[in-house]
C-alpha cells in the first residue's frame, strides 16, 4: 500500500522519523508507519491531526492509539513477515493495517459491532485484508490458535488466561496490564506447555478491555 496524496505521504514519513527519534528502531515498523494512511482511520474533521503523535477519538467513545504506542507495541512483537498474530481491539483498524503492512497474517477481534463493521470496510477499501472478527477478545480465537504473537490494544486488569493458552510455545503476548489510571506494558513469553516468563516495559494509558460484546 502506498499513500497517493503527496501531502499525507510526506506527513507519514515525517511521523516515522519523529518516532525514530523517540527511540523506535525496527525498520519494518518505521516503514509501515510511513506507508499507512492514518488520515483514513480518523473522522474527517480530525484529519489535520492525523499525523501528529497523539491519540484521537473514534466512534463509541474509543480511541485510535497514539502512533508512538502503536509503533512501540509493534516493535515489542518483533514480527517477522508471515507470522500469525492475533490483535485484541481492532478499533479504527489502524494497528491492524500496520501489522498487515509488516507482512504478518493478521487476526483481529473487536467487541463493538459498529467498529468491527466500519474498520473492515475501511481496511478492505485500502487493500488490507486481515481476518476480522466481532466478538469478545477475552475468548480469543481457539479455532485459529496457536498464534506466534498476541497483541492486546485495550487494558485488562489481569492477564487474560484463555489467551495465554492460544500462544505457540516460543511465542509471546504484548499487553498493557493495570487499572483505569495507568498500565504497565507487559510481555509474557510462553517458554513451555505450562511455563511463562514476564517482563515489564513502561507505563501507558489505554481504554479498558471489557467483557462481552456490544452493538
Ligand atoms: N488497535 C486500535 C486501538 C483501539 S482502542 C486502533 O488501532 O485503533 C481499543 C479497542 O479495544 C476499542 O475499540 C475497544 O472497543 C476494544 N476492546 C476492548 N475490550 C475488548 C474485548 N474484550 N474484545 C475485543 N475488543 C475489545
Amino acid at each position: 500500500m502506498s499513500i497517493d496524496s503527496p501531502k499525507e505521504k510526506s506527513e507519514a514519513i515525517k511521523l516515522a522519523k519523529q518516532l525514530e527519534r523517540k527511540g523506535i528502531s525496527d525498520k519494518l515498523v518505521l516503514e509501515a508507519i510511513a506507508s499507512v494512511p492514518r488520515h483514513e482511520f480518523v473522522d474527517s474533521d480530525l484529519r489535520e491531526y492525523a499525523y501528529l503523535d497523539r491519540p484521537l477519538p473514534i466512534e463509541r467513545n474509543q480511541t485510535i492509539s497514539q502512533p508512538y504506542t502503536v509503533a512501540y507495541q509493534s516493535e515489542l512483537l518483533k514480527l517477522k513477515p508471515g507470522e500469525k498474530v492475533l490483535e485484541i481491539g481492532t478499533g479504527s483498524g489502524y494497528q491492524a493495517a500496520i501489522l498487515c503492512e509488516i507482512g504478518a497474517e493478521v487476526y483481529s477481534i473487536e467487541r463493538y459491532e459498529e467498529l468491527h463493521n466500519s474498520s473492515k470496510k475501511k481496511l478492505n477499501l485500502l487493500g488490507y485484508y486481515p481476518n476480522l472478527f466481532y466478538g469478545d477478545g477475552f475468548e480469543g480465537l481457539p479455532e485459529y490458535a496457536p498464534f506466534d504473537k498476541i497483541l492486546i490494544t485495550a487494558a485488562p486488569e489481569k492477564i487474560p488466561e484463555k489467551l495465554l493458552q492460544q500462544l505457540k510455545i516460543g511465542g509471546w503476548m504484548v499487553v498493557p496490564v493495570g487499572d483505569r489510571r495507568v498500565q504497565k506494558m507487559t510481555i509474557i513469553r510462553r517458554t513451555g506447555e505450562d511455563t511463562f516468563e514476564e517482563s515489564l516495559h513502561g507505563d501507558f494509558i489505554f481504554v479498558p478491555m471489557e467483557k462481552g460484546t456490544e452493538k
